[in-house]
């Protein structure tokens, strides 16, 4: 038979999955001998069950009888007995903490006889009887039937006056469960059910609903916890911290979550009980004002919190009461803390002999590192914040607003901070985008064009601000409530939480990026993030790389830690003035001319790719062949149209226009663009290896490897790498030609595709979009908030790989590549290789490397080290 309900001495910490968190460190305490309350825990099994079917499962009300009596005789008090009556909690707590989501409720039991057998326990102690019995009706009626918690809080308020609780007195609290009592009735229609059993059963069924709570729904989602969990359920006996002042309740953390320094941190407050502290009815009192009032449960509650921490080896904090100075244990975890306390923590916890530095490094996460290297408003209280839209890009900018890229080039030239503020951003806002401190813009959504760069570059983006009206026409933007901004007007934008505020909003920089970039580790902090990823550096498997298209992001990948760099994009080497020689080359009428156009830019590529080898100093460079369809580098066809339209259009307007006409697609990523314009220009791609030959030749110890982007077929690939091999035995470089794997039937005939390719590396953001089907320039503000809503998808998998359909694919590709090509070198591209999760998957497949902007390479590093040391079955929170 299934067993529904484990006493506290039966269960353990490991148990979370069934006993729920708290359940779980309840029954770990009572077994390290702690001060618990005695008690017992039904399982999350009993409410999924409960849950799918409406109705308890067979026996479990018959186990719970069982446990109840075994308690009844411990305590040797029977549940509500009237004159003498055991009470208890039923506390709700699912494997992951979801605070405040979920109900409890205390002195299940009273009714109007045992109130009294509870006053007499108590030595006479009517007062602290009917606050008892006031709350039960409270807590039971707003969560068990419903009932709205205002109509009590109200009636409450009224009867206090200016007075606090503690003020009141027995008569008037008598008084007050007799106006709770009416409530009920007129809330409900019946009265407050007054048989003790009937009260825990009801509470136990509030209790697994409330795991179907609108709020816990909406929680579950954001935290991405799973829905199916259910909730378990504790009945504790009742201790209490409302008999007067040598009674109290209190929340204490074994080290500050902060910072993680050691000390005392905790706050406490007499004659309470239950929610009171965190509830804030009265002010409570520093832990450490504790001492004073009860030294004697002061000191066992620091020896209690020792032996928590070594014996968790981490920082847990606790939930306490002092019933007429005996202490007792209510709860403990393993606490939440901020970014920065997790490194220290972690690196403290090894200096004290209690873990590894392996454990450390599993500790930490991407995701707190990423945090960390942020810039953050020094506190926005009282700034006037003006909008929200899309964090799309977290850290804090401030600067003067700008509304073309030309501007904010200007202005950042003479030394000023400019935020760049678009409708929505093009490739041709590249240069405004980096001069600017941050982004802001009206339209589109975390994967919009402005998002997807601003996070590649590190820079603070906020985007989809659709309460303004931007016009960049008029040099100006307004905000709701008839606010109007214009261009040299400062503002300060928040890319961690999405919020745009008008006025200077102070900012700090991160000390763990000037680390990174060479300072030298000197606060705590920065100390334990350079020791945590050393280690990390020194168990990975994988390889970190970047995605850098210029000297600077190669210096700056380099600075970082990149090994090399895993996509050098070449077409941003075709916009500015050289778009010129790019209309030359789609308009050349003869063989010669197209030559002609192709001669002048090779000198112009030579020395980019020169540049880029001298930063990355004897590095691998992966160089990615052109990719875009070639009408990207033309004039706009509807400008064009306007200028041929009107007079003083050239004759080279209208060549351009047929020319447009001729390039346009209706589905430009399906188009001519890749390996096809490779096939389709003769010498386009012969120019780019020549100039990549050439530069390698000037810098010694380059290493370039050239990529084809978008082969689909092992013939396509075939035709380009032939032309390029006999161009580099011409000029005697050596170099790896290899392919980009982002079209589905790549993935599928992979085998075929590494006879001509010696590496693969997987361009994921292409490969998501062809295998799902959809643009995600057009789809994400479409429909992605719905598909996150309905569950389709648990997280965007632009953001994170989809490992059942796209990782699919990918292990097919590595499958069947290497048992054609055994040492194919293999990594993957897009913006996943810098996302935990997608990094543990590049782990666990066996690619050689990652590569993702030169922001994210700390990320990476740090997960690929967690990646080799937890195995598989990782968890990247
Ligand atoms: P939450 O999950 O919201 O923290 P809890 O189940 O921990 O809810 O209970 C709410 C409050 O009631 C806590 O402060 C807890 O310490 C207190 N409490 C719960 N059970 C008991 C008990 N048996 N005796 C005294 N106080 C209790
Ligand atoms: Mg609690
Ligand atoms: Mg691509």
């Amino acid at each position: 038979m299934a067993k529904y309900v484990y006493d506290f001495t039966e269960g353990n910490r490991n148990l979370k999955d069934l006993l729920g968190g708290k359940g779980a460190n309840l029954a770990e305490m009572t077994n390290l001998g702690l001060p618990v309350p005695p008690g017992f825990t039904i399982t999350t099994d009993a409410c999924r069950h409960y849950l799918a079917a409406g109705v308890v499962p067979d026996g479990l009300d018959q186990e719970v009888a069982e446990h109840l009596d075994a308690l009844e005789q411990q305590m040797g008090r029977r549940l509500g007995q009237a004159d003498d009556p055991l009470l208890v909690s039923v506390r709700s707590g699912a494997k992951f903490s979801m605070p405040g989501m979920m109900e409890t409720v205390l002195n299940i039991g009273l009714n109007d006889e045992s109130v009294r057998g509870l006053a007499k326990q108590a030595g006479g102690n009517d007062r602290f009887a009917w606050d008892s019995y006031r709350r039960l009706i409270q807590m039971f009626g707003k969560t068990v039937l419903g009932i709205d918690g205002d109509l009590f809080e109200h009636a409450l308020d009224a009867l206090k006056g200016r007075r606090q609780d503690t003020d009141l007195d027995a008569g008037e609290l008598q008084r007050l469960v007799e106006t709770f009592k009416g409530i009920v009735h007129e809330q409900t229609g019946r009265d407050f059910p007054t048989d003790p059993r009937e009260q825990m059963r009801l509470a136990v069924m509030a209790v697994f609903d409330s795991w179907n709570a609108p709020r816990a729904i909406l929680y579950r989602r954001q935290e991405r916890i799973p829905a199916d969990l259910g909730t378990a359920v504790n009945i504790v006996a009742m201790v209490f911290g409302n008999v007067g002042n040598d009674s109290g309740t209190g929340v204490a953390f074994t080290r500050d979550p902060g910072t993680g320094r050691q000390g005392i941190y905790g706050d406490y407050l007499q004659n309470a009980q239950g929610e009171d502290v965190v509830a804030g009815i009265r002010n409570t009192i520093p832990l450490e004002e504790l001492e004073r009032i009860d030294k004697r449960s002061y000191d066992e509650l620091l020896g209690i919190m020792e032996t928590l921490e070594n014996h968790y080896r981490d920082l847990c904090d606790i939930e306490f009461t002092i019933e007429r100075g005996k202490l007792w244990m209510l709860q403990t975890r393993v606490g939440k803390r901020t970014a920065a306390a997790a490194f220290c923590i972690a690196t403290q916890l090894v200096d004290q002999g209690l873990i590894t530095l392996d454990e450390a490094v599993t500790r930490v996460t991407g995701d707190q590192l990423a945090q960390l290297m942020f810039p953050r408003f020094d506190g926005g209280a009282g700034k006037k914040k003006i909008a929200k839209g899309m964090n799309a890009s977290p850290g804090a900018a401030v600067g003067k607003v700008v509304f073309s890229s030309a501007r904010a080039v200007e202005l950042s030239e003479q030394g000023e901070d400019v935020i760049l503020v678009r409708r929505e951003t093009n490739p041709d806002d590249l240069a405004g985008m980096i001069a600017a401190k941050g982004i802001l813009t009206s339209r589109g959504g975390k994967t919009s064009h402005a998002a997807v760069v601003a996070r590649g570059m590190g820079k603070t983006c906020v985007c989809g601000a659709e309460e303004l009206e931007v016009s960049t026409r008029e040099g100006r933007f307004t905000a709701p409530g008839g606010v109007v901004v214009s261009e040299g007007d400062v503002i300060s934008i928040d890319g961690t939480s999405g919020e745009v505020y008008l006025g200077e909003v102070p900012v700090v920089d991160s000390a763990v990026v000037e680390y990174f970039e060479g300072a030298a580790p000197e606060d705590e902090l920065v100390k334990a993030v350079d020791r945590i990823m050393s280690h990390a550096d020194s168990v990975r498997r994988l390889g970190v790389r970047a995605n850098a298209d210029t000297p600077d992001d190669a210096a700056r990948a380099r600075r970082f830690g990149g090994q090399g760099i895993g996509l050098c994009r070449t077409e941003h080497m075709f916009l500015g003035e050289r778009r010129q020689l790019v209309e030359d080359l789609v308009l050349a009428p003869t063989d010669e001319a197209r030559q002609a156009a192709l001669d002048a830019l090779e000198p112009l590529q030579k020395a980019d790719f020169t540049e880029i080898f001298r930063a990355m100093d004897g590095k691998p460079v992966t160089i990615r062949l052109i990719d875009p369809p070639l009408h990207e580098f033309l004039p706009d066809i509807v400008d064009l149209s306007v200028k041929v339209a009107t007079d003083g259009a050239t004759d080279k307007d209208r060549r351009l226009l047929a020319a447009v006409k001729r390039l346009h697609e209706q589905n430009p990523m399906l188009g001519l663009r890749g390996v096809r314009l490779g096939l389709v220009i003769p010498g386009l791609f012969a120019m780019q290896v020549r100039a990549i030959a050439q530069a390698a030749k000037e810098v010694p110890g380059a290493r370039p490897e050239i990529m084809i982007p978008l082969v689909a077929a092992v013939q396509e690939l075939e035709s380009v790498r032939e032309e390029a091999a006999k161009i580099l035995a011409e000029t005697g470089v050596e170099a790896l030609i290899g392919t980009m794997i982002e079209v589905p039937r790549a993935a599928l005939t992979a085998a075929q595709i590494a006879e001509a390719a010696e590496f693969f590396s997987f361009g994921t953001n292409d490969l998501t979009q062809m295998t799902w089907g959809f643009s995600r320039d057009d789809v994400e503000s479409a429909f992605f908030s719905r598909y996150l809503d309905q569950g389709i998808f648990g997280v965007s998998p632009f953001e994170t790989l989809d490992r059942e359909g796209v990782g699919r694919l990918i292990r097919i590709a590595v499958e069947e590549g290497r048992s054609t090509r055994p040492d194919l070198h293999l990594g993957i591209c897009g913006e996943h290789g810098g996302d935990p999760d997608s990094v543990h998957f590049c782990h666990d497949v066996g690619l050689d490397y990652v590569s993702c902007s030169p922001f994210r390479i700390p990320v990476a590093r740090l997960e690929a080290g967690r990646a080799a040391l937890t195995g598989s079955d990782s968890d990247t929170r």
